[in-house]
């Protein structure tokens, strides 16, 4: 127990869920001392030293949560349907503008952690420094600087396309040199115009180099990956995370591949199926119908992002019935999915099949455990950084309560967010 002289903070509330993995505390108590959680338990349990001075903060009927885990972030982006090719276009101090407004909007909405998956130039670790000093305001970041794309691959317009094994190794270094915490690849196209979602783009020898080059500075890859072939790539290469995981066929087709799911359980490889990002093009399109000039060929459009939405929670039901770890990760701002709306992917993976406990997990725990910040982020422990949410509710009856943010606590103090 830390000393009597220090700033004490008691909060209360119904419930506390750790993250852990074990049970909620019912009438529970978290004492903060200083940035620390110095206790916490039964509120009967938890009490400051005597003669401490201690601010209390009962919030009744609510919930206890460590801040939450965003494992996937692109904080350039706006949030609203701009497509990346247009916002590569942008002068980078603008777009560091653009992230600092949105770091602010996701830690207000409760998110603590985010682990960036790549921004332009070097906006996002100048944004990351620019919190560490003060200048702005937004969650703990876990970076990759730039995504490793191959010339003309998805993404490569933020400065870091490489072909061959030593460029690629060359780019490793460079990003970690420059303050990257993880290396991000693109091992597929993606939405960037002169790339295809459905072809791999790096080879297995360069996707071998990057993964070795990383892990031999003992830091994490993930691959943003929407094709069957880049799937296994990525798996042949032994990368750690595996974003979007579709089994996408060179002719646009998806296939079933069970060899795969089996493979990403043996491999251990974290998920990140990013779900919200593709319902929140539909509610675009939605909103679009409602205003009118609604084409026949729109409608087709829009009936065809549905069935691919359906096709992809049940994809993803599958894998989380195989046993293959997911995690949430939100891919916001990008494309129509809005900054600081973490909890519609939690709730996405629920309507996938995910209990509502795991889903909370899916959003703390495991996503810090995914991103390698599972020392710090995801759980509430004695002796950690005090990053809080407290939300209104019970998130264990669906994770609409988490929208509802009664405070956040970022290294033990409570974060302004102009609200009450
Ligand atoms: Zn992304």
């Amino acid at each position: 127990m830390a000393e009597a002289s220090h700033n004490y903070t008691l909060l209360k509330a119904d419930r506390l869920i750790d993250a852990s993995g074990g049970s909620t505390i019912d009438g529970a108590a978290l004492l903060i001392s200083g940035n620390e959680i110095a206790a916490m338990g039964r509120q009967a349990d938890v009490r400051a030293p005597d003669g401490a001075t201690v601010q209390e903060i009962d919030y009744g009927d609510a919930t206890i949560l460590p801040g939450l885990v965003d494992c996937h972030t692109h904080l350039c982006a706006p949030g609203d349907g701009t497509p990346g090719d247009e916002i590569s276009k942008e002068d980078h101090q603008i777009l560091l503008l653009q992230a600092a407004k949105n770091a602010r909007t996701i830690l207000h909405s409760g998110v603590t952690t985010i682990r960036e998956n790549g921004s332009a130039g070097s906006t996002t670790i100048n944004l990351k420094e620019g919190i560490r000093r003060g200048l702005a305001v937004g969650p703990r970041m876990v970076i990759c600087g730039r995504p490793l794309a191959i010339t003309g691959g998805h993404m490569g317009y933020w400065g870091s396309e490489v072909n061959g094994p030593w460029e690629a190794r060359a780019e490793v270094r460079q990003l970690l040199k420059e303050g990257a915490d993880y290396i991000k690849i693109t091992a597929t196209g993606g939405s960037t115009r002169t790339s295809d979602p459905n072809i791999a783009s790096f080879t297995v020898t360069e996707l071998r180099a990057i993964t070795e080059e990383a892990h031999n500075h003992g830091v994490l890859t993930a691959a943003h990956c929407t094709s069957a072939q880049g799937v296994q790539n990525c798996l042949d290469a032994e990368v750690d995370m595996i974003i979007h995981c579709e089994f996408n066929e060179p002719d646009g087709t998806t296939v079933e591949r069970p060899d795969l799911v089996e493979r990403l359980i043996e491999a251990n490889a974290w998920v990140n199926p990013t779900l919200h990002v593709r319902r929140a093009a539909i509610r675009a399109t939605e909103d679009r119908k409602s205003e009118g000039a609604f084409s026949k060929d729109d409608q087709l459009a829009l009936d065809n992002q549905y069935r691919d939405l359906d096709s992809r929670v049940k994809a993803v039901g599958g894998m989380i019935e195989q046993g293959v770890k997911m995690v949430a990760g939100s891919d916001s701002p990008w494309g129509y999915y809005a900054p600081g709306e973490f909890v519609f992917e939690m709730e996405m993976l629920t309507q996938a099949g995910l209990s509502n406990s795991d889903a909370i997990l899916s959003g703390t725990s495991w996503s810090a455990a995914s991103i390698g910040a599972d020392n710090v982020s995801g759980t509430l422990e004695v002796g950690r950084s005090a990053d809080v949410l407290v939300a209104g509710g019970d998130p264990l009856s669906g994770m609409p309560a988490l929208w509802d943010v009664r405070d956040v606590f970022q290294a033990g103090t409570v974060v302004q967010r102009g609200i009450k």
